[in-house]
């Protein structure tokens, strides 16, 4: 729903013509008029944009994210909707919150801000299922098929937990299972993975009720109902007191959506964007 300026995305292609041009040597690249008044004509410049290109991985890449949950619920969250499996259900859930009254989706939608902002630094096109914390939004079939509504190569889902057992804490990932088409299988593992990791980088620790931090589960439709590399992060317990004090902080959140951010640069490395929608492409012809 968010793009980059059209001068953004000018410079950017400049720059990365630049890059390529430079690193395979190609004469008259330096001085041509994508260069002109950018003062990147002489080797050095060369050199800055290369690793400019560098710095921006997510160039060409657009993320689905998906801040669970809403603010301003409604009756209309009761309301059945498609489960992705033949089934019903509710178009939405209230989400959990702290002892303290902190929700979950203001905790979600503000990861999925501070993560939109981290990976858009990176050259990614970033779309939200929902634009603030305040309107109710979409019911979770809405949110399950938002990738391939986006042309997004993959969504992270961002929630909270709220398990009866305070004393547990840790982050776990959902993912459908069985998987209903391949996107749902080992490449949706891969991403969940891949931001599981850089969890435990920053910290965090797992939830030890999952195997591997691994929730395979067949009554999710946000999951269900995906074309995309998808994974719905539970990134914490927030009835547990040290936990939902984390999550409560800014510095806490920043930590989360960092983590978020790493771990799908980690996963899309060595991987093209776009492959998804030419899949669906391949199977419309
Ligand atoms: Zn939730």
């Amino acid at each position: 729903m968010e793009q980059l300026p059209m001068r953004a995305i000018g410079a950017l292609a400049a720059a990365s013509t630049l890059a390529a041009a430079s690193a395979l040597g190609v004469a008259g690249a330096q001085g041509s008029e994508t260069s002109a008044g950018r003062g990147w004509g002489d080797e050095a410049g060369a050199g800055i944009v290369r690793s400019e290109a560098l710095g921006r991985p997510l160039q060409g890449w657009v993320i689905a994210l998906d801040p669970g949950h809403s603010g301003g619920n409604t009756a209309r969250l009761g309301r059945s909707v498609p489960d992705g499996r033949g089934g019903s259900k509710a178009c939405n859930t209230s989400g959990t919150a702290t002892a303290e009254g902190y929700a979950e989706h203001s905790f979600n939608f503000d990861v999925a801000r501070r993560t939109a902002k981290l990976l858009r630094a990176k050259g990614a096109v970033v779309k939200l299922t929902r634009s603030d914390d305040r309107a109710p939004g979409p019911c979770v079939d809405r949110r399950g098929t938002f990738a391939q509504r986006a042309h997004a190569d993959a969504m992270v889902s961002i929630h909270g937990d709220g398990s009866i057992d305070t004393s547990l804490r840790g982050y776990h990932a959902i993912v459908s299972s069985p998987p209903l088409n391949e996107a749902q299988g080992a490449p949706s593992v891969a991403l969940a993975k891949a931001i599981m990791r850089e969890l435990a980088g920053l910290g965090f620790v797992r939830n030890p009720n999952y195997a591997g931090g691994l929730s395979k589960r067949a009554d999710i439709a946000g999951v269900n109902l995906t074309e995309r590399p998808t994974v719905m992060m539970e990134l914490g317990e927030m009835r547990n007191p040290a936990e939902a004090g984390t999550m409560s902080s800014s510095r806490g959140r920043q930590r989360y959506a960092q983590a978020i951010a790493r771990g799908i640069v980690a996963w899309a490395a060595g991987q093209k964007p776009g492959t998804w929608d030419d899949v669906g492409k391949d199977r419309k012809a």
